[in-house]
C-alpha cells in the first residue's frame, strides 16, 4: 500500500513555483498577484483564506484579502467583483464559499471575469473543461489529477467509482476521469444520495474518489482488494481530548480500507494540501496568459 502524500507533493509543487517566480522577478517582470474575498466571519472560512494568504508569501506571489461584513448586500459585493475584475494589477480572484444567505452564489460566480477564475467555477471554464478545452480546472480536482499523475496511479481502462456530485469536487471529477488523456480514460460512475445498492457499485471500482462528506462513510467491506483510495472528505468532529476540540476526519474507515487499497490519500495530509497548491497554479497560469 502506498501513501499519497499530499503534503510532500504540494510542497514540491511550491517549490517549483517559487523558482518560476524567481525567474520572473530576475526578468523584472510582475510576480503574479492573488486576491481573495471573504464575506463574514466564518471561523472555517477565515482559517481556509489565510492559509490560501501564506501560501502566496511561500512562493512569493503578490496578495490581497478582502474583508466585507456578514451583511454585505449582493449589489456590494458585485461592484467588489467588478473592481476586481478590472484591476489589471490582480491576475486572479477567489471569492471563498459558503456566502450569506441574502446572496445569490451563482449570480456572483457568473461575475467573475472568467480570465481571472482561478477557481474553475465560471460556467465558460466549466465547459471548457467538459470539452477538453486549456481553461482552469477547479483547484480540488486539479489537485487530485496532479497527485495521481506525480504518483504513476493508472486511470486508463479502471472503473473509477465517484461519490458526491458537487460543482466543485464530484462533478468536475467525474466529468475529468472520464476525459481523453491522463489521467483519465476511466469509465466513471457518478454516485450520490439517492444512489440505491452503493455498495454493489463500490465494491467493483478499481478508483474511488469520495466528496460526500460524511465521516467514515465508506468502509473495508464495501472496497475490493487493491482499489485507489482517493478521500476528499474533511469533517470537523468534536473530540474532547484533541487540543482544538475537534478532530479532522475524512470519508474513509483509513484504518481499515487502507489493509486493502494499492493507493490511499490520508485526512488530514492528503487532498487538503494539493487543493491550495494547485490554486497558486491556476494563478501562475493565469499570470502567464495575460502576459500574452
Ligand atoms: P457537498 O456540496 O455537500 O455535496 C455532497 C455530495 O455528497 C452531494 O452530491 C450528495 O448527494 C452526496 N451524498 C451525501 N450523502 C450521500 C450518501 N449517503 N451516499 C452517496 N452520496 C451522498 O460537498 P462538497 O462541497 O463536494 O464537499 C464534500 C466533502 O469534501 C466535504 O467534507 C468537504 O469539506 C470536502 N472538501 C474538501 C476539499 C479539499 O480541499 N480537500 C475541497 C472541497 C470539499 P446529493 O447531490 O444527492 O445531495
Amino acid at each position: 500500500m502506498t501513501i499519497l502524500d499530499g503534503k510532500k507533493v504540494s510542497n514540491d509543487i511550491k517549490d517549483e513555483i517559487t523558482d518560476q517566480v524567481k525567474k520572473m522577478v530576475a526578468k523584472g517582470e510582475k510576480v503574479p498577484h492573488l486576491a481573495a474575498i471573504i464575506v463574514g466571519n466564518d471561523g472555517a472560512s477565515l482559517t481556509y483564506v489565510a492559509s490560501k494568504v501564506r501560501a502566496c508569501e511561500r512562493v512569493g506571489f503578490e496578495s490581497t484579502m478582502v474583508r466585507m461584513s456578514n451583511t454585505t448586500s449582493e449589489v456590494e459585493l458585485l461592484d467588489k467583483i467588478e473592481e476586481l475584475n478590472t484591476n489589471s494589477d490582480v491576475d486572479g480572484f477567489i471569492i471563498q464559499l459558503p456566502l450569506p444567505p441574502q446572496i445569490n452564489t451563482q449570480k456572483v460566480l457568473m461575475a467573475v471575469n472568467p480570465d481571472k477564475d482561478v477557481d474553475g467555477f465560471h460556467p465558460m471554464n466549466f465547459g471548457k473543461m467538459a470539452l477538453d478545452m486549456s481553461t482552469f480546472i477547479p483547484a480540488t480536482p486539479f489537485g487530485i489529477l496532479e497527485l495521481m499523475d506525480r504518483y504513476g496511479v493508472e486511470t486508463k481502462g479502471k472503473h473509477t467509482v465517484v461519490i458526491g456530485r458537487s460543482h466543485i469536487v464530484g462533478r468536475p471529477m467525474s466529468i475529468l476521469m472520464g476525459r481523453k488523456g491522463f489521467p483519465g480514460n476511466s469509465t466513471v460512475t457518478l454516485t450520490h444520495s439517492h444512489t440505491k445498492n452503493i455498495t454493489q457499485i463500490t465494491s467493483q471500482a478499481d478508483i474511488i474518489i469520495s466528496a460526500l462528506g460524511v465521516p467514515n462513510f465508506l468502509k473495508a467491506e464495501m472496497v475490493k482488494d487493491d482499489v485507489v483510495i482517493i478521500d476528499v472528505g474533511i469533517t470537523r468532529v468534536p473530540d474532547e481530548t484533541a487540543a482544538k476540540g475537534y478532530v479532522i476526519t475524512g470519508d474513509v474507515d483509513f484504518e481499515n480500507v487502507s489493509k486493502k487499497a494499492s493507493y490511499i490519500t490520508p485526512v488530514p495530509g492528503g487532498v487538503g494540501p494539493m487543493t491550495i497548491a494547485m490554486l497558486l497554479k491556476n494563478t501562475l497560469l493565469a499570470r502567464e496568459r495575460h502576459m500574452q
